[in-house]
């Protein structure tokens, strides 16, 4: 078990890649709090994975609420008695031409992207610094925090962003053993992606199996999607490094679609 009674926070984990993060950290043996907008989502995963030892807790939370997060932090560390890891995963997605971008989804889109990975980093940091038990901060990038996409300019802005924060991060938190790194998945089937194909198909006027084909699966190998599983255990690999020589880094996952 490489997460053995380590504490770890796992934002927008009622769904998708977090979900699957949050369940394999439990199979490695920490504590897992599921985070999430949606609470009856956070606690129905929390009562699916937690098992007989109750080492999962749901937790509602907006990102872009400072007291939210603050107040599930606290509840983080009074369920499990500090916090050992952060996934900054949280996030969304809003396609159109930048000309058509209606301001308010742009605005909503940064600030749970940016204002939230800033707001739950806070908090960790300061527990971790706190506790003095060092810690590894984890954010969901994405391929594009490397390449563009067209319709997409909050989320790449955003995604791009992100390494910039774990980067920092990474230097400030050194001194107090606390590593950042950024995964940056290619298309995984979510529903944040499965939400994305028609409206690609109809912002760009062609049928959806060619937007996955042709849009989505284009520049990768072999033509196939990543799976939640193969960015849960990019997470798994970064929670549990042994050493502080692993900071400051950026993993693409994308089945070859961008190399770096
Ligand atoms: P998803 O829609 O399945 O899950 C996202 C979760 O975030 C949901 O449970 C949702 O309720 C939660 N959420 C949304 N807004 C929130 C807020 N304000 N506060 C707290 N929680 C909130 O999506 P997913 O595909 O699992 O995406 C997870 C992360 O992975 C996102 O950051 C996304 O950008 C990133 N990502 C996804 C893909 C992909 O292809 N699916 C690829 C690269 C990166």
């Amino acid at each position: 078990m490489r997460l053995k009674n380590k504490v770890a926070v796992v934002t927008g984990a009622a769904s998708g890649i977090g979900k699957e993060i949050a369940t394999l950290f439990l199979r490695e043996g920490a504590n897992v709090v599921i985070a999430d907008l949606n609470q009856a989502g956070a606690d129905s995963v929390a009562a699916e994975l937690a098992g007989p030892d109750k080492r999962a807790i749901g937790v509602g939370m907006d990102v872009t609420s400072e007291a939210q997060v603050d107040a599930g932090m606290a509840k983080a560390v009074a369920a499990f008695g500090g916090i050992d890891v952060l996934v900054s995963n949280a996030g969304i997605q809003t396609v159109a031409p930048i000309d058509e971008f209606d301001f308010a989804k742009w605005k909503q889109l940064l600030a749970i992207h940016l204002d939230g990975a800033f707001l739950t980093t806070r908090a960790a940091l300061r527990e971790m610094y706190r506790s003095d038990r060092g810690g590894s901060v984890i954010y969901m990038g994405s391929v594009h925090s490397k390449e563009a996409s067209a319709l997409k300019a909050p989320y790449v802005t955003a995604k791009h962003g992100l390494i910039g924060l774990a980067k920092v991060v990474a230097k400030e938190g050194a001194k107090h053993g606390v590593r950042a790194n950024i995964i940056c998945p290619g298309f995984v089937r979510t529903p944040l992606v499965d939400k994305q194909i028609p409206e690609q198909a109809k912002a760009l006027g062609i049928p959806e199996a060619e937007v996955v084909k042709n849009v989505m699966l284009k520049e990768t190998v072999d033509g196939e999607f990543t799976t939640a599983d193969d960015v849960a255990q990019a997470a798994l690999f970064f929670a549990s490094f042994g050493s502080n020589a692993l900071t400051g880094q950026s993993l693409v996952v994308s089945h070859g679609w961008f190399m770096q």
